[in-house]
């Protein structure tokens, strides 16, 4: 097995064969692109002026020396796997050229625990589906009716609106409580306010790469082409705004105010060895979201609960990447279908990934059933919905019998409303 001189505990989300993007302030107050490997951020500006990425896709084009990933996103999946090899062989413990060099290690590999995580990529536009089925059943069977929970539309295309690009912020961003028009039980008129039904949403998001033309299509069995990688995503949901806004157009307030995304970006390259194949869809699907071995990640999702008055964060729910109806390739195929053009740089969320037990929902609404079974905290007290103070964390990762690749973790803390 491959391995680094770079020591990695098995437990670590950032093994050799990981090699995650993002980005970090160096010391200098500067932002530089970076990957990781164990408990080291390894910076990409310094690997990259030492003129290290060498390759036919990254020589001379300075990649690594913005300070955001979408140009290198742009240049499509021959410079991602180039970055990917050259950053393998240079971390491999037979190869001399950074394991030996004492003042190039000196600046390339920096402790995590004493840098800030910098947002990535410039994002531009950003899209969130709606593709778990048991979410969708769930959702369904609360507000409208067990038997017919699913819309007649829901397995004959993967669900979605156009979110908000400017107020994704990136994980350890405190926000503060969204206030908004809600409709009180019983009333016809409604009322301004603080959000009192404070939901998150555990979903995995993707970025894209090189994109399509104004008018182009991506088809279905080339999308993973345009897939630069993976990250954690809270989709922060204000619930009693949402129920008085969203019809007939869906989300719009509840949902603009925050998202939140884990700072690594996952390939899916480093995902590969944990590819599963998806079911066949019944009903058969349309010819353009018709993929050949439609394939998804077994990737291990937990939603965790903390505040200043527990000992330890509370587990709230244990759900899994798996549990998706659409994969990612029919989502980016479905967004283009009409010739909507996809940028490097673009975020694309899953949706509300639920398991089929009780104890793998993926929102506050699901796991206490709308308020009507509060969650016990280790501290005697209960949730219906976020209070001012919790803090939410998502962590994410697939393993087997020897490595981890691993997505660190997602987490914001709610703050009292602006006065
Ligand atoms: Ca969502």
């Amino acid at each position: 097995m491959l391995t680094s001189f770079i020591p990695v505990d098995k437990e670590s989300h950032f093994p050799i064969q990981n090699l995650p993007f993002s980005a970090f302030e160096t010391e200098d107050g500067e932002i530089h692109l970076c990957s990781a490997i164990g408990d080291y951020v390894i910076d990409l500006f310094v690997l990259d002026e030492a003129g290290l990425f060498d390759g036919k896709y990254l020589k001379d084009q300075f990649a690594f020396q913005d300070s955001t990933l979408n140009f290198f996103m742009g240049l499509g999946k021959p410079a991602w796997q180039e970055a990917r090899q050259t950053l393998t062989s240079l971390l491999d413990k037979e190869n001399p050229t950074l394991r030996d060099d004492d003042l190039l290690r000196s600046r390339v590999f920096v402790p995590m625990e004493d840098v800030e995580m910098i947002m990535p990529v410039e994002i531009g536009d950003y899209t969130d589906f709606y593709s778990s089925e048991q979410h969708a059943f769930n959702v369904g069977s609360m507000f409208r009716d067990p038997d017919n929970a699913l819309m007649p539309n829901w397995k004959h295309l993967p669900v979605g609106y156009h979110g908000r690009a400017s107020s994704i912020v990136l994980s350890g961003t405190d926000l503060h409580r969204p206030k908004g028009q809600t409709i009180p039980n019983d009333s016809d008129q409604p009322v301004f306010g603080d959000s009192k039904l404070l939901d998150f949403e555990l979903e995995v998001g993707f970025f894209t790469g090189p994109g399509n033309e104004l008018g182009d299509t991506i088809s279905v069995d080339n999308a993973e082409d345009h897939i630069f990688g993976m990250v954690l995503v809270n989709d922060w949901s204000a619930r009693d705004i949402q129920k008085w806004e969203y019809q007939p157009l869906g989300p719009f307030l509840a949902k603009n105010w925050a998202t939140s995304i884990s700072p690594w970006i996952v390939t899916l390259d480093a995902l590969s060895p944990f590819r599963l194949d998806m079911p066949e869809q019944d009903p058969e699907v349309l010819p353009y979201l018709n993929q050949k071995n439609r394939s998804t990640f077994d990737i291990n999702l937990e939603v965790y609960l903390d505040n200043e008055n527990l000992n330890e964060p509370h587990k709230l729910a244990t759900s899994n990447y798996k549990h998706m109806y659409w994969s990612m390739a029919q989502q980016l195929a479905h967004q283009t279908v009409t010739g909507c053009n996809v940028r490097p740089g673009d975020m694309y969320a899953s949706g509300t990934i639920s398991g089929n037990t009780e104890d793998s929902y993926g929102s506050m609404l699901e796991l206490t059933w709308k308020g009507s079974k509060p969650v016990q905290l280790n501290d005697g007290s209960e949730r219906k919905f976020i209070q001012d103070g919790d803090n939410i964390i998502m962590t994410g990762y697939a393993e087997n019998d020897d490595y981890r690749i691993g997505f660190g973790a997602v987490e914001g803390k709610i703050l009292p409303s602006k006065k």
